[in-house]
């Protein structure tokens, strides 16, 4: 077993944070944002289309994707694999199937990929938004892929 190398990966204070809501989980992101409101608002926030329409009416400053089933959770995974998000809070509703389930588990692989911190309920979210990572520099550690990047050599 060979041993994996990291890349460090600089992390500003200032988050890129993507939310989103199953729509049973709406009202109870609405209340975990209302809560903590004043944090949320230091950071860079992306959500899905419905999602962020809600969190808008506190205010908040929301760059909005489509919605979740139209491929918004597609677009989160997207810019994870661009370093374009450094944390992911998503209330999913584990009571429902959602014809997105593929897109949501999608979601959950590429963030492991990327070493991405992810809340998948309200007291993670509450973990997460309360760590001194969330207003200091953090540093991520990325897996070195270069050995999978070039696993087939050009000439077979
Ligand atoms: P929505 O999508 O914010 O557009 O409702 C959320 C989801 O992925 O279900």
């Amino acid at each position: 077993m060979s041993d994996t190398q990291y890349t460090s990966l600089p992390i500003p204070a200032q988050k890129r944070i993507a939310l989103v809501a199953h729509d049973h989980k709406k009202r109870e992101l609405l209340e975990w944002a209302t809560a903590h409101r004043e944090l949320l608002v230091r950071h860079d926030l992306y959500a899905t289309g419905t999602t962020g329409g809600v969190l808008e009416t506190l205010g908040l400053k929301i760059h909005k994707l489509l919605s979740g089933p139209l491929g918004g959770d597609q677009q989160i995974g997207a810019k994870i694999a661009q370093n374009e998000i450094d944390l992911v809070i998503f209330f999913w509703d584990p009571l429902e199937a959602q014809p997105h389930d593929p897109d949501v588990r999608a979601l959950l692989r590429i963030s492991a990929v990327w070493n991405i911190p992810v809340a998948y309920n309200r007291s993670s979210a509450d973990f997460m938004i309360s760590s001194p990572f969330m207003t200091t520099e953090y540093s991520r550690q990325i897996p070195d892929y270069s050995d999978y990047r070039h696993r087939l050599k050009p000439n077979l």
